[in-house]
This record gives C-alpha cells, structure tokens and sequence, in this order.
C-alpha cells in the first residue's frame, strides 16, 4: 500500500497541497465519449432521485458531482486524496476501484499511463491564466480572449479534475492527448470495461452539445458502479443521467466545443 491521505481544505492549506500538487498536469480542458448513439428517449430512465438540483444530488451522492462550464465547484469544496505512485493525486474514495481497473487492465496485457488526475484551484488557475495568456498574444481580439481560451482550457472552478474524481488515462505507446488515443488498445480496453469499475468515458464524441466539453478519449470519471453501469447501458450522458438535459437548450450550449491535442508531460508515470 502506498497510500497517503490528506484532508484537503481551501485557503490555509491550498499552499500546502500545491507542494504535493502532480506537474505531471495535461491542460485538458474539453473533453468527449464514446459510449455510442444517443438512447431515444423512450428508453431514458433517469432515476427519481436525480431529478433534482446539481447541488442536491452533490449532497445526496458525492460520486455524481456535476462539474461542467454551468456549475462550478463550491469554494469551500474539500477532498481527501489518495496519493498514486506516481505522485498524482485521487479522491480517497476512489482509490481502491481505480487500481482494481488498472490492475485488470495490466492483466490483459496493456499499459495504460494516468498522466494527470486531481488539480488544485491554484493550478487550474495557473493553466488557465497561462492560456489565456497565449490567446492574447496570438493576436485575439481582447473581447474575445477569455471565451477563446475556456475553449481550451476549462476555468477554475469548472474543471472536473478539481473534484479528484476524474483523471486522464493515456497508452504507453501512444502519450498524446488527441483523437488518435481511441485507437489504443488500451483505450479500447478501458471504453469497453471501465463502467464495470464505476468509471465512465465522461465526454463522448456525440455528447460535445450537452457536456460543452469536445471529444476526449482519456478523460474518465468516476460515478460509482451503479451510475456507471447504468450510463452504459443507455449511452446517455452525466448531464442527461441528472436531468440537466431538460434545461433549455441557451443554457446549454456554451463556447463551440473544441478538439484539444496537448502533449502529456514526459514525467507521467502509472499510478
Ligand atoms: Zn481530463
């Protein structure tokens, strides 16, 4: 066991957790799936309990926290991480699910790589400064700077890798972050198996009008095998699976998603 927990508070601690922050960070900040067409409506069953807001289901189940462009994490959001080998960071409570996908995964034979896992508000807050840095000096029109760069790179407080419940997953053979990845073996291993370990393929390609996040095949989101095995077996969304899909459709179609090709940092290793 290589574990080690910290409880996690915004504010006094932050700086204490920025120390033990990954530099191992992708800037993913649009992502996609793969879970195949949309179920017609007829077949949806969104649970009862789901039909309520994103802040009460947060209260009844932390594993379906909704994080995406229109809810942002609260402030006062706390987490105990579980430390990787590699040094990246978890939520505690997923720890235990997220090595037994990789231990299996490893098992069939593959190599599959977390390069990037829990971020801290301050190291979003870095990414997307930085980005929005680069737009500018592209030559982006001021007024459109910051709509161009949250394109790229989700802003604080809106990046599902701030909940620790998220993390991107990358072949050993193939480390870059773009369409490409869904051709890995071990993509397709994880595409095909990973619900059954309570993780979902959280931005589907057909999904980018819904989750306001482009396709990424790396990007997985833990929700528990209830909830996973469900959204499998109807290809719906976390969104949808929520009941968010009933919002008009103004409030959910943010910036036109995009398709990020980020390079991931050579430092990576397993978890
Ligand atoms: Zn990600």
């Amino acid at each position: 066991m290589n574990i080690r927990t910290n409880l996690i508070r915004t504010g006094a601690a932050l700086a204490a957790v920025l120390a033990l922050a990954p530099s191992a960070l992708a800037l993913g900040g649009r992502v996609g799936d793969i879970a195949g067409p949309a179920a017609p409506a007829a077949v949806w069953r969104i649970p009862a309990a789901s039909l309520t807001t994103a802040a009460q289901q947060t209260e009844a189940d932390w594993r379906l926290l909704l994080v995406n462009p229109w809810n942002a994490l609260p402030e006062d959001y706390e987490v105990e991480l579980a430390t990787l080998a590699n040094g990246l960071q978890v939520d505690a409570r997923i720890y235990d699910d997220l090595n037994d996908m990789l231990t299996d995964c490893r098992a069939a034979g593959l190599e599959p790589i977390v390069c990037s896992a829990y971020r801290t508000q301050a190291t979003q807050t870095r990414l997307y400064n930085n980005k929005v840095a680069r737009v500018r000096a592209s030559g982006v029109p001021e007024d459109q700077v910051e709509a161009e760069a949250a394109r790229w790179v989700a802003k604080p407080g809106t990046s599902e890798h701030q909940t620790g419940l998220a993390l991107d997953i990358v072949a050993a053979s193939y480390q870059i972050l773009d369409e490409k990845q869904e051709d890995t073996a071990e993509q397709q291993w994880l595409m095909e198996n990973s619900w059954k370990y309570g993780f979902i393929l959280r931005y589907p390609s057909e999904k980018s009008d819904v989750t306001g996040i482009g396709y990424e095949p790396w990007h997985y989101r833990y929700v528990g095998k209830a909830a996973a095995a469900e959204l499998h077996r109807t290809g719906l969304c976390l969104e949808e699976y929520l009941g968010e899909a009933a919002l008009p459709a103004a409030e959910l179609t943010p910036a036109q998603p995009v398709r990020p090709l980020e390079t991931v940092p050579p430092e990576t290793a397993d978890i």
